[in-house]
């Protein structure tokens, strides 16, 4: 019996019916673009995050760039983002014209390092740019009081921590701005592209919609140049529908966790580390191995589905070769490279799964 990395076709499986209702309504209402369904979603996903505001956009790259333009961050100008996140946290970054300036996580909880944050800052420094690693919310406190100290916004990506929360409070507005995929392997996930902006902030909010719909706050009158990013209404009610099971779906996830970390306590790995103000919602279970390959080809053989989240840092991709980064300069980053592995987790993954991927782990003896 094999085990997948993440059960896509399971999840749908579970909300079928109430899916496929949402998405018949939808089809039905004669909007396809904007309208009823993403107005709804949009309304429920900001009071669950806690924000005044959602502004959903296409995905979650579109969420991040427009967030960046909506707060003028342009040629010449500096984002501080970390060293070992997905590319698309630089990516957003390099699409306005400005420069990411990488720094090292905490090697501990994969989040960026608020003690490494101010050595980094310049006078062309507009906005620290957190990222939720896995799952588990960076550390907001510090990183905000720098902000306010340098006079910097602060956008989080929190691509991957649906539901995640700070010091009791859930992820949606610590920042100015906080952004959203709902790419499908993600906590909340669409059956397609989808994304979406929270904030308090009514004037970025108004800006990041004006910005995603053409520049245009009304119909061909162009304010700015603008895109088309809009979150589909599709989308929308299906994603209405997979948020009024988002929490239950998360706790799963962490009672998963539970007996990963309870499991593999003896173990030859490096387990996850959750500091006691973090909630995480464990989008990925990521350990870390002096013999990472040796370990996932044998997990492999077992019929084990692992990935490696990820694998060669930004700053060492081809297309990051215009920053010039020589030598060994972020060395956590690629420590971590070089060592971790995603052992399956997700909603519909069941206890004897993680207990077969337990045993094996640890049949390896080392
Ligand atoms: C998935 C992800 C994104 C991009 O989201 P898309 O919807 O695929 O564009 C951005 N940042 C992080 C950290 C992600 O995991």
């Amino acid at each position: 019996m094999s085990i997948p990395f993440l059960d896509l076709g399971a999840a749908y499986r579970e909300l079928q019916s109430e899916i496929d209702t949402a998405v018949a309504r939808s089809l039905a209402s004669g909007y396809y673009i904007g309208g009823p369904e993403v107005d709804a979603f949009e309304g429920e996903f900001a009071a669950y995050c806690g924000a005044s505001h959602a502004v959903g956009v296409a995905n979650g790259l579109d969420a991040l760039h427009l967030a960046l333009r909506a707060m003028d961050v342009g040629p010449g100008d500096e984002v501080i983002v970390p060293s070992n996140t997905y590319i698309a946290t630089w990516l957003a970054v390099s699409q306005c014209g400005a420069t990411p300036v990488p720094v090292e996580p905490n090697a501990r909880t994969f989040n960026i390092d608020p003690d490494r944050i101010e050595a980094a800052i310049t006078p062309r420094t507009k906005v620290i740019l957190p990222v939720h690693l896995y799952g588990q919310p960076a550390n907001m406190d510090p990183i905000l009081a720098i902000a306010r100290k340098h006079g910097l916004r602060v956008l989080e990506d929190g691509a991957q921590a649906h539901g995640a929360r700070y010091k009791g409070q859930r992820l949606g507005a610590h920042g100015d701005v906080v952004t959203w995929s709902f790419y499908p392997g993600k906590n909340l996930g669409a059956v397609g592209d989808g994304g979406a902006v929270t904030t308090n902030d009514a004037q970025l909010a108004h800006r990041i919609r004006v910005l995603g719909n053409y520049g245009s706050r009304v119909k061909y009158v162009n304010d700015v140049q603008g895109y088309n990013s809009r979150l589909d209404p599709l989308q929308a009610a299906i994603l209405s529908v997979k948020l009024r099971h988002l929490d239950e779906w998360n706790s799963r996830r962490k009672i998963l966790a539970k007996q990963y970390l309870d499991g593999l306590s003896s173990a030859s790995l490096v387990l996850p580390y959750v500091p006691n103000w973090a909630e995480p919602v464990w989008h990925l279970f990521v350990v870390q191995h002096e013999h990472r390959d040796a370990l996932q080809k044998d997990l492999t053989d077992e019929g084990i589905t692992t990935l490696i989240h990820y694998p060669i840092p930004p700053h060492r991709q081809q297309a990051y070769s215009e920053l010039q980064i020589a030598g060994n300069v972020f060395p956590i980053a690629e420590h971590m490279a070089a060592r971790v592995v995603s052992l399956p987790i997700g909603p519909q993954l069941l206890a004897q799964d993680v207990a077969k991927v337990i045993a094996c782990v640890k049949a390896r003896g080392q």
